[in-house]
């Protein structure tokens, strides 16, 4: 695997694999790759004749009381893990490649960018990941590009920019991937202390007990959030936001009519952790009765057959 700093050596180096109709799968990330990167570098691997992954820790989407100075970076680890796992060439450049002087252009996309973290961090955060990742897909020119369902919301705006903009791209999403007891894999796990490390699961087990109410009937989002946030309490943990939504408008959903996503952020400590689920109402069969154990708690009776 070779390490490339600039695009006019990674245009050079992918045009042989261009020329001869090769396919390429495009990964990035901010590096301190775990496994959920390695698994979308191995998903590419699967998919695309060749592997491009992309290492930069973009400023233009962290705010500026947000963690990018002790942001994690390890190259020569990275370089090891993602060649393991299948990357043909590392794309590593430095700020100066990414934003030259004069840099003047972003890209914003409206609506979806404005609930959950964008609300929360600000209009700019999605704004600077929407104009990097447009970079790279421009950079690298890929067949696919691979993403991590952990970002839902993010994936939903890099659909939504490929679409609008007609980027020539599939979007590939990815399973999220979690430590043994539900954690979802992040770089920030890493500031958690032992302590910390032991209530970040509250966020998993929270959204869990919103999805095991939902497949016993209920569709209240309120009660399914409210289920999510007696978990997170116990473990004493205060989300920054808890809500059910649609999985591709990310409107907020009142009642389960359909699969929603649940998304969670809280602050542990010294990370900022994000996950979410997708709930599923339970299966209501033809003749209006939930199957076992599906059983509404507060439903009025199913009706009766005349
Ligand atoms: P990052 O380096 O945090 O910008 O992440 C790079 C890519 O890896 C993004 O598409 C993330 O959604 C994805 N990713 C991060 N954590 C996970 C995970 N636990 N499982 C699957 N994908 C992930």
């Amino acid at each position: 695997m070779r390490t490339l700093r600039t695009v006019a050596e990674l245009r050079a180096a992918l045009m042989p694999a261009r020329q001869a109709g090769r396919t390429i799968g495009l990964v990035p990330t901010m590096g301190a790759l775990h496994e959920g990167h390695l698994s979308l570098i191995r998903r590419a691997y699967q998919d695309c004749d060749d592997v491009v992954v992309s290492l930069f820790v973009n400023p233009a989407q962290f705010g500026p009381r947000e963690d990018l100075s002790r942001y994690p970076r390890d190259e020569a680890r990275d370089a090891a893990l993602a060649s393991e796992a299948g990357a043909d060439l590392l794309f590593a450049p430095g700020l100066g490649e990414v934003y030259p002087d004069g840099f003047a252009t972003s890209v914003t996309v409206a609506g979806v960018t404005e609930t959950l973290e964008g609300e929360r961090r600000g209009a700019e955060h999605f704004q600077g990941v929407a104009t990097v990742v447009t970079k790279l897909l421009n950079m690298v020119a890929p067949d696919a590009a691979y993403f991590g369902q952990k970002d839902a919301q993010q994936l939903v705006v890099i659909r939504r920019l490929a679409r609008d903009l007609d980027l020539p791209v599939r979007i590939e999403a990815c399973p999220t991937v979690r430590e043994p007891d539900g954690l979802a894999m992040s770089s920030r796990n890493a500031y958690l202390d032992p302590a910390e490390r032991a209530r970040a699961v509250a966020l998993h087990r929270g959204l869990q007990a919103a999805r095991t109410l939902a497949l016993e009937g209920e569709r209240d989002s309120a009660r399914l959030a409210g289920a999510a946030r007696a978990v997170m309490d116990a473990f004493g943990v205060d989300p920054e936001y808890l809500a059910v939504v649609d999985p591709e408008t990310l409107a907020p959903l009142r009642t389960l009519d359909r699969p929603a996503l649940a998304a969670v952020a809280a602050q542990i400590g010294r990370a900022r952790l994000i996950d979410n689920l997708l709930l599923e109402p339970a299966h209501v069969s033809s003749n209006g009765r939930h199957p076992h154990p599906a059983i509404p708690r507060s439903a009025p009776p199913a009706p009766t057959l005349s």
